[in-house]
């Protein structure tokens, strides 16, 4: 069993939709399981409806629905116009009654919100299973989650395993077309896997069917050494081991999702990241036997708009246990600490969080140490905006890699405002306006002298090369010339 999952740019269209058709039919003989993103911007529009919906602006609603609709209804009759969509319209008036329902409520619950923007996939199922059903492949299109989640929305191996036999036994012979992103709760509630969750359904409904394989389709040509948008000259990883495949994505290489490499990890089952558009491409394994390459520097990732929470005070050495308190509180508080500094000096502890959740991070702190900072130990929690951090990741990282990024960044003047290195990454802080800059450098001086050395290639983006035609929606017929 394969399972290949589409992301939101390859069903951005009718026309790519039946390209994507295509390619699983390519590969009927795997017994394909066919997992998909919503319509590219499907989820930004639904969550803006869902925020026109609690701000009650029935005009904003209507419109953005309609837009919505449109788009569902053109890419259906790309697909086919004669073929019978009533799924699909059945699916598109069900939204329409959740956006009623959404603005009758006012300020519509998180479940409420969940299951608005669960449309984006729902809705894709219908059209890439018409899509495969039009080309003579019968399909089954199950619009509900097929991953099951606790009742905090972390995945549940057994019970997702349950549901996809489920799924399996319905289908039958038929090709079975799946949701991503979208997962219910023990109570049936819905729920999401969070953005860019496909990957992970995809990789957690391998996992449970012990498929051979796990396919991530995307619009570039694989993992590559820099995001293609920052770095024209980024070039194709061919092979990546699991552990660096979830540092790359865990540190913000947004190809897969953060969590989506550990589930078929665990079990060895391989994954591969491809390009929809070049579907003969044979993209990035993710391998527990990669090429060795030891203390060379593979590839630079990046997080932004984050803010460091910085605490000052003579008196911080006297503060007991306060790393474990500042991190216990972010923890309670669900703040995610991007990077955190445990100084061995006392003084200067810092954590980095997303920019919009430090005024929280700051509120949380403050309650936490009000007796110190009454008393002085503490003398300020404030928080440093702006800040970004990049991540240079490789295998048995020495001292000569260190010594090289430093000196890049040295001869670009550009001074990290913390740098933590580990055997397989280099982590710097810097200031946001400096981080494009910065990962040009290092990819040019430092990572692309490794890469030679060992043979790679620059990668095809999809996204870049619309970029460079200046034509966000690229004609068909291009698409059409450099895939098929
Ligand atoms: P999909 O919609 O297929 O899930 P995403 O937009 O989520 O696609 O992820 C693919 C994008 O990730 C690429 O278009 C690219 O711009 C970006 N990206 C960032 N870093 C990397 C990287 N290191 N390798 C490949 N792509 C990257
Ligand atoms: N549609 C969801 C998103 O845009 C999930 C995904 O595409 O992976 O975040
Ligand atoms: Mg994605």
């Amino acid at each position: 069993m394969l399972v290949m999952k589409f992301g939101g740019t390859s069903v951005g269209s009718g026309e790519r939709i039946l390209h994507v058709a295509r390619i699983v039919l390519a590969h009927q003989d795997q017994q394909p399981v066919v997992v998909t993103s919503a319509l590219s911007g499907a989820t930004d529009a639904l969550l803006a409806l869902a925020q026109a919906a609690a701000a009650g602006d029935d005009a904003a609603c209507a419109s953005q629905l309609e837009a919505l609709v449109s788009r569902h209804h053109e890419a259906a009759l790309a697909i086919n116009p004669e073929a019978d969509w009533s799924a699909l319209h059945q699916k598109l008036e069900l939204l329409g009654a959740a956006v009623q329902d959404a603005l009758e409520q006012g300020e519509p619950s998180s479940v409420a919100c969940d299951s608005l923007v669960a449309w984006g996939e729902r809705l894709a199922v219908v059209l890439v299973a018409g899509a495969l059903h039009i080309l003579v492949c019968p399909t089954l299109a199950w619009d509900r989650p097929i991953v099951a989640t606790d009742e905090h929305a972390l995945p549940l191996a057994g019970s997702t395993r349950r549901l996809a036999e489920e799924a399996l036994a319905l289908a039958g012979k038929r090709l079975l077309v799946v949701p991503g992103f979208i997962a219910h709760k023990p109570d049936g509630r819905m729920t999401t896997l969070g953005r860019g969750g496909s990957d992970y359904s995809a990789t957690l409904l391998a996992a449970a069917l012990q498929a051979e394989a796990c396919w991530i389709y995307t619009d570039v040509d694989g993992i590559l050494s820099a995001d293609p948008r920052v770095v024209k000259e980024a070039q194709i990883l061919p092979t990546v081991s699991p552990q660096m495949a979830g540092r790359l994505s865990y540190s913000g290489a947004k190809v897969l999702h953060p969590l989506s490499v550990a589930p078929v990890a665990r079990l060895g089952i391989p994954l591969r990241v491809r390009n929809t558009f070049r579907p003969d491409h044979p993209g990035t394994l993710i391998t527990a036997q990669p090429g060795k390459h030891p203390g060379t520097a593979q590839a630079i990732t990046s997080r932004r708009d984050l803010a460091a929470i910085l605490l000052a005070g003579e008196g911080l050495p006297e503060v007991a246990h306060l790393f474990g308190r500042m991190c216990q509180v972010m923890t309670r508080a669900g703040i995610e600490m991007v990077l955190s500094v445990h100084p061995g000096t006392g003084y200067d502890p810092q954590i980095l969080v997303k920019a919009a959740q430090a005024a929280a991070a700051v509120e949380q702190l403050t309650q936490e140490f009000a007796s110190e900072c009454g008393h002085g130990q503490i003398q300020s929690i404030t928080v440093r905006e702006g800040q970004a951090v990049c991540t240079v990741i490789g295998e048995e990282l020495g001292g000569a890699v260190l010594a090289q990024v430093q000196h890049t960044l040295a001869a670009e003047g550009i001074a990290p405002l913390v740098q933590m290195a580990f055997p397989s990454a280099l982590s710097l802080v810097l200031p946001d306006h400096e981080l494009e800059h910065a990962i040009r450098s290092i990819h040019r001086q430092v990572i692309e002298p490794s890469l030679r050395k060992q043979g790679a290639a620059p990668a095809y983006s999809h996204k870049a090369t619309l970029a460079a035609l200046n034509d966000d929606e690229e004609p068909e017929r291009r698409v059409a010339a450099s895939c098929l």
